[in-house]
């Protein structure tokens, strides 16, 4: 209840500083007009379009940073962006909203989390709908983007992904479906919470961890290559031949939990005199095993040979861990350390 005659001190102060939420738009198919051509909506017509969005009273600070497909994005426009949510909120912004395309979302999100260094939440949001279609998602979405990176009951949970009035942690979020609005979802958590009736509903609080060094270095980054081989039926790794002259870095996402074709382990293991080579499992959920079958390509052969655990990580999200340390030029115990701590 407030106190007698209105509002509480606190919330008057709050609403007096008023910086409101700032809001990037990165393109995405939020953004497209609808029919093949045409310019992208830009954000301010993004966020014209969302009803109830003007009613919330919150100033929106709203910025165009890139226009493009999410396939599109490299991670030194995801950490130039990161970079600039961070200084809003530094600077005392009550909230940042990211719009983008949701292909790769799930990647983004997570390379965001890794570095976010803040209590309040960077919220990413989009839509599978294009604006100008029957039930397009995108208003929705954004309006609960809004209230998320608002609510007290997020803070602490690093980057969200805001998707059908759900809340999903960056870390455990996955593009599941292709075209349905209900994509995004947290196979081994579930949503971290709801929006409901507009009211944000938390129910689980993710493990926070220290923030990574966020190398915005392109040159560096670029030189942190870091493959994914998924390991599919009767695999002799031709793949993989010559892999130590072009990249840095190797995830297998292998079989189940986390097992490949005995033929192809030892050219991993091979493979791990020269980089860091993670083991992942391609079912979509669960974690790969450490230590229960020991036949040749096996989880305990494998981790023997000297891979690195991914644990629950899946392998795109492995994939981001993998490079950003490589970037920044992490050793392999540091690294096997990194996917300990966060897989
Ligand atoms: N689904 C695509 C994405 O993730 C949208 C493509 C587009 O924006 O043209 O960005």
């Amino acid at each position: 209840m407030g106190a007698p005659g209105g509002s509480p001190p606190g919330e008057v102060r709050a609403r007096e500083r008023a910086l409101g939420v700032v809001l990037l738009a990165l393109g995405g198919t939020i953004s497209v007009p609808g029919g093949a051509r045409g310019a992208r909506l830009s954000g301010a017509e993004i966020t014209a379009a969302v009803p109830g969005l003007a009613e919330l009273g919150v100033p929106l600070d709203v910025r165009d940073v890139h226009a493009v497909p999410s396939g599109s994005l490299t991670f030194a426009q995801v950490l130039d962006v990161v970079a600039v949510a961070a200084r809003a909120v530094a600077d005392g912004t009550d909230g940042v909203v990211v719009t983008q395309g949701t292909d790769t979302l799930e990647e983004t999100a997570f390379l965001a989390d890794l570095v976010w260094p803040h209590e309040k939440p960077l919220v990413l949001t989009g839509a599978m709908r294009q604006p100008a279609t029957a039930g397009a998602d995108g208003p929705a979405n954004v309006l609960a983007a809004v209230r998320v990176a608002l609510a007290r009951e997020a803070r602490g949970a690093g980057a969200l992904v805001v998707f059908n009035d759900e809340v999903h942690a960056a870390r455990w979020v996955r593009k599941t479906h292709s075209t349905s609005t209900a994509t995004f979802a947290s196979p081994n958590t579930g949503p971290l919470g709801h929006v409901v009736e507009g009211r944000v509903r938390m129910l689980l609080a993710p493990p926070r961890h220290e923030p990574l060094s966020a190398v915005c270095d392109r040159e560096r980054l670029a030189a942190a290559r870091v493959a994914l081989h998924v390991v599919t039926l009767d695999d002799d790794g031709a793949q993989l031949q010559g892999l130590e002259r072009t990249h840095r870095g190797l995830v297998v996402a292998g079989f189940g939990v986390g097992h490949v074709p005995d033929v192809l382990a030892p050219r991993l293991g091979a493979l791990t005199e020269h980089m860091p080579v993670v083991l992942t499992s391609r079912t979509g959920s669960g974690s790969v095993l450490r230590h229960t079958y020991g036949a040749p390509g096996s989880e305990t052969d494998l981790r023997r040979r000297g891979l690195i655990d991914g644990a629950f990580l899946d392998p795109y999200k492995a994939r981001v861990l993998l490079r950003l340390l490589v970037a920044a030029g992490a050793g392999r115990k540091e690294i096997a350390e990194a996917f300990a701590l966060r897989g």
